[in-house]
């Protein structure tokens, strides 16, 4: 049957509210622009933007894929808009944000894979707002033309992310159409291509995975040099997605971040509500200043 674990006290999803959260609202819309953390409910929300800190997720609202644990609607995306990178980019300064976090939809429709879409993107925020660090969070690129991640490394973000989102054992109930070597590979080719670039990737616990596999993962990370870990607990967006397997305590969390350091990841985040995104900024600026 459908029946779910009982969400525990340690998910306390915090109501969006304050000052900062209206600001940000209103310049995403008067932009045009989607965030994540709207898209996929994220439960940081009121804490983020009212902080400043938002996702924004360019190159549309439907996806080419249709992972099993994503809220995104999956379908024939619209054409990108070559305006787009000019609004992201007066949008980051307009927030006047210390970091920005850029991810999009996965567009196997368009032969580069949006690469260079991404890439206009970056060099748009470089230009109005130079102070501001760039994340970028992408899609594999599995279907696109072969200098995609060229074209992509070469606009110079500061963080390359991209979740490796569960164990390969999960990949074909929870990311099909997704390749786990696939994705470990174009992170360790970022690294080849600009040694100095960040590179990130995450997963999400309590989809069915075991505390070795885990251990697996986090070893096949640093096997292909990624820098950066996050470790969230994943909650079901609607009945019709991927079953929440269990609701992971915090101290396993705790432990599985001690694990993270001790094998050389420079940034962990590990807790209930850790996301992708989660005080990406905080992290990356106290990792500069070190
Ligand atoms: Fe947005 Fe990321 Fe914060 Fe969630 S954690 S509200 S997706 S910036
Ligand atoms: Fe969602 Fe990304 Fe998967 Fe598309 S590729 S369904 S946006 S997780």
């Amino acid at each position: 049957d459908n029946a779910q674990p009982k969400k525990p006290d340690w998910i306390r999803v915090r109501a969006p509210g304050g000052q900062g959260y209206a600001e940000t609202h209103k310049i995403m819309r008067e932009h045009k622009l989607s965030t994540v953390c709207e898209e996929a409910g994220c439960p940081n929300v009121g804490e983020c933007w009212s902080q400043g800190h938002a996702t924004m997720m360019i190159m549309g609202e439907i996806c080419t894929r249709g992972c099993t644990f994503c809220n995104v609607a999956t379908g024939r995306p619209e054409a990108l808009d070559a305006f787009e990178p000019g609004r992201v980019a007066d949008a980051v300064k307009k927030l006047g944000l210390n970091h920005v976090v850029i991810t999009s939809v996965d567009r196997d429709d368009v032969a580069d894979g949006g690469a260079e879409h991404f890439a206009m993107t970056i060099r748009a925020i470089r230009r109005h707002a130079p102070d501001t660090t760039i994340e970028i969070l992408t899609p594999d690129f599995l279907k696109s033309t072969p200098d995609a991640l060229e074209t992509v490394v070469a606009a110079k973000p500061d963080v390359f992310n991209h979740n490796l989102e569960t164990v390969p054992g999960l990949y074909p109930s929870v990311r099909p159409g997704a390749r786990y070597f696939h994705s470990l590979r174009l992170l360790q080719r970022v690294k080849e291509l600009d040694p100095g670039m960040f590179t990130k990737s995450g997963i999400m616990v309590g989809l069915g995975e075991d505390r070795q596999g885990v251990m697996q993962v986090m070893d096949d990370m640093r096997a292909a040099d990624i820098d950066f870990l996050t470790i969230g607990q994943y909650l079901q967006p609607t009945p019709k997605h991927h079953a929440v397997d269990r609701f992971v305590p915090p101290d396993e969390f705790k432990a599985y971040e001690n694990a993270a350091y001790g094998k050389g990841f420079l940034m962990v985040s590990a807790t209930p509500l850790t996301r992708s995104s989660y005080h990406a900024g905080d992290d990356f600026a106290r990792l500069k200043a070190a």
